[in-house]
């Protein structure tokens, strides 16, 4: 395409000097007129080559985006808190629904001892008793020690 334009220009240019030797005048205009019809062209062309990069980054990008919302859909919510598989699974959540909601984030919920589960991140509790998943609940031993507010629990 950049040859044939090239080549296009250079015939156009040609032309404009042998009609302006003959001195056509308004043949000459036309010529010139032309010739600026095609650096429009060749501009333009540039401008959406320029533009078909940047769609090509956004599709990219959007389907990276896509890829990941797929990931996401792997949370299942019960109807109190978000599960990463089967719920009830203590390896598997459970995450906070607000913090899912709202930033997209994974804040596990921790069993407090106080019957309520709780988000570290951001307070959210839920009482024990709307998560009917025996393999949640603290056993004795955990009882015994303050639970954790550390940072570490959030992910
Ligand atoms: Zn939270």
């Amino acid at each position: 395409m950049a040859l044939e334009i090239g080549a296009a220009i250079a015939t156009l240019r040609g032309l404009a000097a042998v009609v302006k030797e003959a001195g056509k005048i308004d043949l000459y205009q036309k010529v010139l007129d032309l010739q600026q019809v095609l650096l429009e062209a060749i501009n333009e062309n540039t401008r959406l080559a320029a533009d078909n990069n940047r769609l090509a980054e956004e599709k990219r990008s959007l389907e990276r985006a896509i890829a990941s919302h797929g990931a996401d859909q792997a949370f299942e919510f019960d109807g109190q808190v978000y599960w990463l598989g089967t719920p009830g699974e203590p390896a598997n959540g459970p995450y906070c629904p607000r913090c899912k909601d709202k930033d997209n984030r994974r804040a596990r919920m921790t069993d407090m001892g106080n019957g309520f589960t709780c988000c570290p991140t951001c307070q959210h509790c839920v009482t024990n008793g709307m998560l009917n998943y025996p393999k949640l609940r603290l056993s004795v031993l955990h009882r015994q020690q303050p639970p954790s507010h550390g940072d570490d629990d959030v992910w």
